[in-house]
């Protein structure tokens, strides 16, 4: 982990010899202090954008008007962001103005929370202006500030603050747990795809269950892109997350749980993208299937539907184990995995039957790949050839 500082101190130990200040901010130092790994390393600093691009050879744009340059050093990016101040969001999404600043501490008062503002110099020496430190061993998520004032200036702290529970299983100071109540409406003005981008790292949490759990009885989860209505068995806290280890599997979960009618519309109003929509389909499927055929299995894939006996043991409290050999062991009889493993060719079958082209061709493969799928026909080129033979349209 503190290869990765000493790696960043470069470009930290750049800048001061400038003579300017520049430090670790944000998540790094957050994760640091928790000894959980660092992703990526910020750093502030009271050099200008046009500062940064001077002193560093390889730099990158990405963000001038919040004064935001990218620097590049031994393949390594670094986000390097001016001390800055903020006037009110008055279009929820970014802040109308900055101010760039001189001193540390004004950029730290306007991050979200007291773990979130802590900033550390290329030494590791801690500047905790707001005990953020402290917080994260009680292991308690506090606003920067006002939290009703916090909130109403960028509600997708709401999210935020859910987040951080379910990631870190913290628990949210008393102010803080009653603003995000009173300001959850707040959260439809916030653009999905931020609300989404939020909530996939909720799901992915170890506590995911219990920030569920929060939302639902905060009435957040009322104003989220579609809502996650409540059960009333509190079925989101018993429910094993950590077992779950796949993002598809998870929305599956969230999809049963709180009984969402058309799934459908449920992942197109969060606007997940396709693959993953189409992935948390299946594994709902599966969930509710309760006996597989050697056709439904193929059709579905053996992968899925794991994933979806898993949730329905868990759902269940029945063991998963031999449940999961006996499908295996299905799986392992279907002798093809898909319609290419069959060595017929659609211009085998035309001089075969000697026909015309049409419809039909793709009637027979289908009827051909249901007989090999569930054993009736060998997968013998001659067999095969005298089955395509043999066959007539209905
Ligand atoms: P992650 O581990 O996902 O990177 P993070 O806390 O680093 O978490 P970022 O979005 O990378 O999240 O933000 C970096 C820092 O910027 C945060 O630690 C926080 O100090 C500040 N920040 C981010 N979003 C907000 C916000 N909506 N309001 C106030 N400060 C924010
Ligand atoms: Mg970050």
């Amino acid at each position: 982990m503190n290869e990765l500082f000493q790696e960043a101190s470069y470009v930290i130990e750049q800048i001061e010899k400038e003579g300017y200040k520049a430090y670790y901010v944000g998540g790094c130092v957050r994760d640091y202090c928790l000894k959980k790994p660092i992703k990526d390393i910020d750093i502030a600093s009271n050099a200008k954008p046009e500062d940064i691009q001077r002193i560093f050879p390889k730099t990158i744009p990405v963000g001038i008007e919040h004064g935001t340059v990218i620097v590049r050093h031994n393949h390594v990016s670094y986000e390097v962001t001016t001390f800055r101040k903020e006037d009110q969001y008055k279009d929820y999404r970014r802040p109308s103005q900055v101010w760039f600043v001189d001193e540390l501490e004004e950029d730290l008062s306007r991050r979200d929370f007291t773990f979130n503002a802590m900033a550390m110099d290329k030494s590791y020496k801690l500047i905790d202006p707001f005990h953020g430190r402290m917080d994260l061993k009680k292991q308690e998520i506090r606003t920067v500030g006002d939290p009703d004032h916090r909130f109403s200036e960028d509600p997708l702290r709401l999210m935020r603050a859910c987040r951080f529970m379910s990631v870190y299983n913290m628990d949210i100071e008393e102010r803080t747990r009653a603003a995000i109540g009173n300001h959850a409406p707040l959260l439809k003005k916030i653009s999905t795809e931020r609300i989404t981008a939020e909530f996939r790292k909720l799901l992915e949490g170890e506590q995911a269950g219990k920030a569920l759990e929060f939302m639902q009885s905060s009435h957040v989860a009322h104003y989220l892109p579609h809502p996650i209505k409540e059960q009333k068995n509190g079925n989101m806290l018993t429910f094993d997350w950590c077992s779950l280890k796949h993002e598809e599997q998870r929305w599956a979960a969230v999809i049963i749980l709180s009984k969402v009618n058309d799934r459908r519309d449920f992942l197109k109003k969060w606007k997940i993208p396709n693959p993953l929509s189409k992935a948390v389909l299946d594994v709902v499927e599966a969930t509710y299937t309760d006996s597989w055929s050697k056709m439904k299995l193929y059709e579905t894939s053996l992968k899925t539907a794991l994933l979806g006996l898993q949730i329905r043991c868990l759902l269940n409290g029945a063991p998963y184990h031999e449940k999961a050999e006996r499908l295996k062991q299905t799986a392992s009889e279907i002798p093809i995995s898909s319609r290419s493993d069959i060595p017929l060719r659609g211009e085998d079958i035309l001089s075969i039957k000697k026909e015309v082209p049409g419809e039909w061709v793709g009637q027979l493969f289908q009827e051909m790949e249901k007989e090999i799928v569930e054993g009736e026909l060998p997968l013998s080129e001659s067999e095969l050839i005298e089955w395509v033979r043999r066959w007539e349209r209905l």
